[in-house]
């Protein structure tokens, strides 16, 4: 879903942040909004999906066209159609379809935004955000972004059509991730949920400056300025030198902030770079040349054509094959066939935090000794 307008501080994808931290929007002014490669790659699949939904047109037929600065490249097209194929087979049971329609979320707040998709399915109003990214798995469950788009959905509707929508749902397709997650809720929850939005929104737009860390801080512009970020890192630093006094629920701490953290960290270091490399004397530091990188073929094809008549096969990596989950895309008719080729690890316990879905679980650690000791 596409933010708007460029100026709105409240964005709905940034929501989690701004709910969670007021401070945020207070630190984030007039920081620049640097779109990455992936931001790029994002909104050509969206422009791309977008048009073959309207137009009925196949993302095959996009292949080598640069649509919003961004070439299309094979490599991207079963994801797009993934999520195309799935709105046009939810189409079939709706009464309206909107594709990439701009709603007024709070106009008090000026927080808008353009659903990627919009339908009506008797009693439930059903927003679906495609996510083109590799980065984390999105959850539709409570999902406040996918909420505040299907409030201004829901908004936009004449109000005897709105008196019909009894539920709600929101879909996040990830196709890259192989994440299609899919959540309802009553109407009476979204207006709940609408009540703690102003109230967050208020305060986030108030100058505030109370800071809360969390794993929103990912995408804070404001994390160079921001006191909790500083304090934590250098709360957590002085921790870690004296041993003696560090309990278990002093780690747990450090745990819980440890992604927030990692950011931080890598924040201050690209900025410090950044000075230096505008030629700012950053005292303590300085820039020297790193390793050259990793020897590479000029030309492939050529030294291909060289070490063959040269070298012959040895020169040659052995065939391997694309992955199981690529191939199934490929070659969909083959899928049973092809899960006989296959197997997984077992899964590992992970160490989570206790909002995480997951069941908890209590290692067998008997077993686990005797184990060891009879190795
Ligand atoms: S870095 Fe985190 S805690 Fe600091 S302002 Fe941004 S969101 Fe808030």
């Amino acid at each position: 879903m596409a933010e708007q307008p460029a100026h709105s501080e409240l964005g709905p994808s940034g929501a989690s942040r701004w709910m969670n931290c007021p401070g945020s929007v207070t630190l984030s002014k007039g920081k620049p909004n640097n779109s990455s490669d992936a931001a790029k790659e994002g909104t050509a699949a969206h422009a791309v999906a977008e048009k073959c939904l309207l137009e009925d047109k196949e993302p095959i037929s996009f292949v080598g066209e640069t649509v919003e600065g961004w070439e299309i490249d094979r490599g991207m097209v079963p994801h797009i159609s993934e999520y195309v194929d799935m709105v046009r087979a939810e189409s079939q049971f709706s009464t309206h379809v909107g594709v990439e329609e701009r709603f007024t979320i709070l106009k008090e707040f000026d927080i808008f935004g353009t659903a990627d998709a919009m339908l009506i399915q008797d009693t439930e109003l059903h927003v679906i955000d495609l996510k083109f990214g590799l980065g984390l798995t999105v959850d539709a469950y409570k999902n406040k972004q996918g909420m505040l788009y299907a409030w201004g959905a829901l908004e936009s509707l004449k109000p005897k059509d709105r008196k019909k929508i009894k539920t709600v749902r929101v879909t996040i397709s990830q196709p890259r991730k192989n994440n299609h997650s899919t959540w309802s809720m009553p109407v009476g929850d979204l207006e709940l949920f609408i009540h703690e939005v102003k109230i967050a929104a208020e305060k986030a737009s108030s100058g505030s400056l109370e800071c809360n860390l969390g794993e929103w801080c990912r995408w804070c512009k404001g994390k160079i300025d921001c006191p909790e970020q500083n304090k934590t890192a250098i709360e957590y630093a002085q921790e870690v030198f004296e041993p003696s006094k560090i309990t278990t629920a002093d780690l747990v701490k450090v745990f819980l902030v440890k992604d927030a953290l990692k950011m931080y960290i890598d924040a201050v270091d690209s900025h410090l770079y950044q000075l230096a490399m505008e030629g700012e004397k950053v005292e303590g530091l300085k820039l020297v040349w790193g390793r050259k990188g990793n020897q590479k073929w000029t030309d492939p094809k050529e030294a291909s054509d060289f070490l063959e008549s040269m070298v012959g096969d040895d020169a040659f990596k052995p065939r391997e094959p694309k992955t199981p989950t690529q191939l199934k895309k490929i070659a969909p008719d083959y899928a049973e066939d092809i899960e006989g080729f296959t197997s997984r690890s077992d899964a590992k316990l992970k160490l989570v935090t206790e909002a995480d879905k997951g069941k908890a679980v209590v290692p067998n650690v008997g077993a686990e000794a005797q184990s060891i000791f009879s190795e």
